[in-house]
């Protein structure tokens, strides 16, 4: 466990209004650290707020990355996830060819339960405090209305309804859905996917939106949700088969889209996986970098995630240019993400690695030309 529990409970137990600490040194002793400019503790007793931001690299231009709330098991769990997902923004942003960083942040509370207005109010609080190192949005347990509330009180936001370019998640949406036919294509030659089978773990934002889509195409629907109001919805409105939470990965399908939460695939799970590509919205999709060569030694194409994912930061990263939001910009930067995907599946085949390393790969080169320029 590290100093860290020690130093947020002391604040919390000391402090009436917002505390922020720079917890950066402590948070460099995790092994998600991979060399964070700047990770940032948020903390208001009174008002229950625990939140992390993490600020990952900031070489192609100001961070940019949501807001996630989420009821973790652990102080520690929570400034990992913070770690990774702003690590991802990074790579994210670079790829997508949008002059960003990348930074998350993860507030420790329950959506359904802890989602107050006074929690809320304190972490518009903490964005204004950090003045514009963070420029965050909506992610998992963050709502539109959540958005625009904080809005009212930070400029420090963006996809909001007011002053901003709304809810992202369609954006996201429609970048998975087109990834997902280049890596069907890539595949197996056709991006028909009618009669395809797919699963579709998680409902929320993105997933609802991507189902519809594929529904629309044809796709035959295997889905699953913690929340059985929306898999009730999915079997009524998309002809979707339900399935259990548990077994959502091990679905007999073709193509699996994950679309919940992060390091589903792992050392445990890829060798019970069935299908033949996955390509969904979920960030962190591996437990760890080198599972993808797992998936790869089993013949299953896996889209990296912040490659498919990349249309709801583009959406929002496109308020935060100089010429404002702009939505054939935003449209013409989606249509590349399934032409980057094929660049990435055809370069991993001719050179026998995984598609993550390759990804990865591409980003760094780009983050460190942008980093070598006067
Ligand atoms: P959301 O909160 O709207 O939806 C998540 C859904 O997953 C919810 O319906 C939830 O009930 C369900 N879920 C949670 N745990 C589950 C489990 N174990 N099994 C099945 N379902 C489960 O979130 P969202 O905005 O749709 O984002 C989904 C994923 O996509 C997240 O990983 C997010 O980080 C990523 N993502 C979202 C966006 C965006 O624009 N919203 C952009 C990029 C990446």
């Amino acid at each position: 466990m590290l100093n860290i529990v020690k130093e947020s409970a002391a604040n919390r137990d000391t402090a009436s209004g917002l505390v922020l600490t720079d917890i950066t040194s402590e948070a460099s002793k995790l092994p998600a650290f991979d060399g964070h400019e700047r990770v940032w503790l948020g903390s208001d007793r009174n008002r229950g707020l625990t939140a992390i931001v993490g600020i990952h690299n900031t070489v192609l231009g100001p961070a940019c990355g949501g807001t996630r709330i989420w009821p973790y098991e652990s102080f520690d769990a929570a400034v990992t996830d913070a770690l990774r997902l702003s690590r991802g923004m990074t790579f994210k942003s670079a790829i997508a060819g949008l002059p960003f960083g990348g930074d998350k942040a993860v507030i420790i509370a329950d959506p359904k339960t802890d989602k107050t207005s006074q929690l809320l109010e304190a972490y518009a609080e903490m964005l204004q405090a950090l003045d514009g190192q963070y420029f965050t949005g909506e992610d998992v347990g963050m709502t539109l209305a959540d958005a625009d509330y904080i809005r009212e009180r930070t400029p420090y936001i963006s996809g909001t309804t007011v002053g901003g370019s709304g809810n992202p998640s369609p954006v996201t949406a429609r970048g998975v859905y087109l990834g997902l036919k280049a890596a069907w294509k890539y595949k197996s030659g056709t991006d028909s996917l009618n009669g395809v089978r797919i699963a579709v773990q998680g409902l929320g934002s993105v997933g609802w939106a991507l189902a519809e889509d594929l529904a629309k195409d044809g796709a035959k629907l295997v889905v699953a949700d913690v929340d059985a109001e929306r898999v009730a919805a999915a079997v009524k409105r998309l002809c979707a088969t339900a399935i259990d939470v548990g077994g959502i990965l091990f679905a007999d399908a073709e193509i699996l889209a994950p679309c919940a939460l992060g390091g589903i695939l792992n050392k445990e799970t890829i060798p019970q996986v069935k299908v033949r590509v996955v390509a969904g919205a979920a960030n962190n999709q591996l437990a760890d970098h080198g599972d993808a060569q797992l998936l790869a030694e089993r013949g299953i194409l896996y889209a990296p995630d912040y490659v498919i994912n990349g249309g709801g930061i583009v959406n929002v990263a496109m308020e935060l240019m100089p010429g404002g939001y702009d939505r054939k910009a935003v449209e013409a930067k989606v249509a590349q993400i399934p032409v980057t995907l094929t660049t990435i599946f055809q370069r991993a085949e001719k050179e026998n690695r995984p598609t993550n390393d390759v990804s990865l790969a591409m980003a760094r080169e780009i983050i460190a030309c942008a980093g070598r320029r006067p």
